[in-house]
Parts: structure tokens; sequence; C-alpha cells
């Protein structure tokens, strides 16, 4: 079978630009598409082509159907975020107009909300890990079969509920006997750059889904709660396959959720002197539990960590699920910091948030010396707990605008002052950033 993989372009909308011209807010997403990758390496015996519309240049729609005339694909197969969902409907009728492919639908929108591509112009709907599941489902189509029966996949019914089983996710769902298939993004390769260190970066996975449930965070539907881990040899094998390329990011929503795990890893990366720069994301609290272990990473190449920090007090922490204390926050800053470690810090402003509550953030990211601060809006992605909880006070349900940057709950203060005062607070934040 021929599949093409395709990755949306950046397509997210942004209130503060739209409506006060305020552009520093635009959410764009960069870096290659490692879901892709590893999709298409569980797909030996079929022939497979990646197309990142993030990087290609050209009308988007365009080029899809020019990329469809080319590969005569069997199967398309469509990722993406949910602020892309809306985009890859779009992908997909285009798909639907000018060939005869099978359209599937997945990745993280499509694990939260499979639902939303219950549509004609779709065919199958992935939730979760994919890379068994879609095997699974090619080979079906291979043998002109419907698929009935995979776990975590359903056959799209427009106008009846779709019929899905979850997938009790396990080890065997990784199938890291294959390496993602960087080939197939060589093209690309020039525009996977970290801006701030003007460095290629590559992406390697060595663990998936996270055991926590923090109201707001989508990763959970990944794997069902689970935490799986790829085995060291896999780790090394793709860290080394990225060839000359200095910084890896490992993609893992957390890194150290096996604390064992992670130190054989450190140890076998400085044992293997793989020489990269490595960022990967960590909670606080393991921070503070394992403070040798971020010693340890340090030594295997650890230059950044992102921590979730998202509240400024244990109050706003437990509202958001998340299991953690303000004081684990601050130790951890100096645990990093003592060790050299950069810290990319993210916070979540609230849409209640008055100038004063942004004023104390920002003196907060100021006095932590957080080397590079994110703020996102509090955002409940349709799918999340947090969704569940705040449903009645959604205002803007077009998901084109759910990038993390737009209030789409009301905001405390008038909508203008919101941006204006949230735009200075990352222009501030920004101003020192040193990753
Ligand atoms: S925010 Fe981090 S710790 Fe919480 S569920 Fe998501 S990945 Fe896990």
């Amino acid at each position: 079978m021929n599949v093409l993989f395709v990755n949306p372009p950046n397509s997210g909308r942004s209130i503060p630009e739209e409506r006060y011209g305020i552009t520093s807010l635009k959410q764009i997403f960069r870096g290659e598409p490692l879901a892709l990758e590893a999709l298409a390496a569980g797909l030996d015996g079929h022939v497979s082509r990646i197309l990142d519309l993030k990087a290609e240049a050209g009308e988007p729609l365009r080029v899809l159907s020019d990329a469809l005339a080319e590969s005569r694909s069997d199967v398309v197969g469509i990722t993406g975020v949910t602020c892309e969902a809306n985009v890859m409907l779009a992908m997909a009728r285009e798909v639907k107009r000018v060939s005869k492919a099978t359209v599937v639908c997945g990745g993280m929108h499509a694990s939260l909300d499979p639902e939303h591509f219950n549509r004609p112009e779709v065919d199958y709907v992935i939730q979760g890990l994919g890379k068994a599941s879609l095997r699974e489902l090619v080979g079906a189509l291979e043998r002109a079969e419907d698929g009935t029966g995979i776990t975590g996949v359903a056959r799209t019914s427009p106008g009846k509920p779709l019929a899905l089983t979850p997938r009790k996710f396990s080890s065997r769902d990784l199938m890291e006997e294959q390496p993602p298939r960087y080939d197939l993004v060589a093209g690309y390769r020039d525009q996977y750059v970290l801006s701030s260190l003007g460095l290629k970066v590559g992406f390697v996975a060595s663990a998936y889904g996270c055991t926590h449930a923090c109201g707001f965070c989508a990763i959970r539907a990944q794997a069902g709660g689970r935490y799986l881990t790829h085995s060291i040899p896999a780790v090394l094998r793709d860290m080394r396959l990225l060839g000359d390329i200095p910084v890896v990011r490992l993609i893992d929503a957390n890194t150290f959720g096996d604390p064992k795990h992670a130190a054989e890893l450190a140890q076998a990366i400085i044992d293997a002197g793989l020489g990269k720069r490595i960022i990967a994301d960590v909670r606080s609290d393991t921070v503070v539990r394992h403070p040798e272990l971020m010693a340890l990473w340090r030594k295997a190449g650890l230059l950044a960590v992102i921590i979730g920090f998202e509240d400024l007090s244990d109050e706003g922490l437990a509202r958001l699920g998340k299991r953690n204390t303000w004081r684990n926050n601050v130790e951890a800053v100096s645990i990093l910091h003592g060790l050299g470690i950069r810290i990319v810090g993210d916070f979540i402003a609230s849409p209640d948030y008055s100038e004063a509550d942004f004023e104390h953030l920002g003196k907060t990211i100021a006095d932590l010396h957080i080397d590079l601060p994110m703020v996102s809006v509090l955002t409940p992605l349709p799918g999340t707990p947090l969704y569940n909880e705040l449903r009645e006070r959604i205002v803007i349900h077009d998901l084109d605008y759910y990038t993390l940057t737009n209030a789409v709950l009301p905001t405390r203060l008038t909508e203008k002052t919101f941006y204006e005062t949230y735009a200075g607070l990352i222009k501030s934040g920004h101003a020192g950033a040193k990753l």
C-alpha cells in the first residue's frame, strides 16, 4: 500500500492579532513530525511518504493535491493538535476531492475527541498511540477488509456515534524494533532548527504517556493513562541516527516518570559518549525527590528542562489537578540552576487574571530567573477533565482559536487590556531569554 502522512500547516488563529493587531502572541509550531516518522516505521512492507506542510512553501491544499497526484496514495494519514482539527478536516476533504484514498485521522485531537472526526470526509479515526493500530488497519485494508475489531481504531459512521473499542496500550504498541523514518523528512531537515540557539534539533522519544491526571493536559489520552518507556538500546540507536545534529529534544511529556529507568538511560548516554545537548520535560517534584538524577543527566548532556509550573499557589495547582506544590517548584528551580541546567518554565494565565495577577506572574518569573518563560492562557481542550468542568462558560467554540494563546473563556479584564497585558508579559519575559 502507498501511504501518505500529512503534517498540517500552522493554522491556529489569533484573537489578539485579528482584533487588536498584536502579532507577538501567534502560535507557531516548529519541529519534525516524529509521530508520523514513527508511524511510517511500523509500516515496513508498504511505501510511506511524509508531507510536512509546516515546512513546505506554497498553498497547503495545492501542495497536498500535487503530492497526491504524484504518490497515488491508497491511504492518507493526517495528524494534528486541537487548533489544527478544522484544517485536518479541510485536508481530508481535499484528499476525497482529488483521489480515492482512504483517509485516517489520528494524533492529539483525535485521541482527545475522536467524535470530531466522525464525518463523511474521514474513513477511520485512531485514538492514542497509533503505531500498532495503524499497521493492523493498513494490513486489513490491503486484504480488502474494513478493519472491524481493531482496538483503538474506529470506522467513521456520520450521524451515529463512533464504535471505538479503547485499546489497552502496552510496550508492544511502541513497536520500537523499527527506528523512526528520519529519512522521510530529510528534505525538510534544514528547517528543524532551535531558533534561540540557531542549531539543528532532532526529536527522539524515550517514553510515552503519563500516569498523572492534570485536568488541562492532553497527554493522558495518548496511552490511556499508562506510562511506557522505550528500551535504552532503542533510544541510543535513535540518537545516533540523528548523526551530527547537535541538539536532541526528547519529546516525551515526562522523560523522568520512571526514575530508575531514567538513571540507566542517562548512564548509557554517558557511556556511549554521544556528545548531544539534550532538552527534556520533567516535573518539579521529580527534581526535588531526585536531584542526583538531574546531576547524572547534566553529565549526559541535559542542557535544559521544560517544567510545567502552571500556577503560583498550591490552591491554583490543586484546581488544575496538578498534584504538586509551589514549594516544589521553587526548590526545583534552585536545584536545576545549581546544576547549570536551563529552565523553560510553562505557566498558565487564567482568563480571570487582573493586571495585578499578570504583574505578580511577571515578577515571579523574574525573581526565579526562569531562562525561557512560556505563558499560555488556560484553555479547556475538548476531551480533557477541564473541558467537562468549564464547558458551560466557554464563549469561543471554533477550535482554530484553541492555540493556548487565546482566551476561549470570558476575561475579567476587558479583552483588549487582557491581551495587551499578556503580550507585555511575554515581551518582558523573553527579553533576557537564554535558550
Ligand atoms: S501536565 Fe505533565 S504531569 Fe500533568 S498529565 Fe500532563 S504530562 Fe503528565
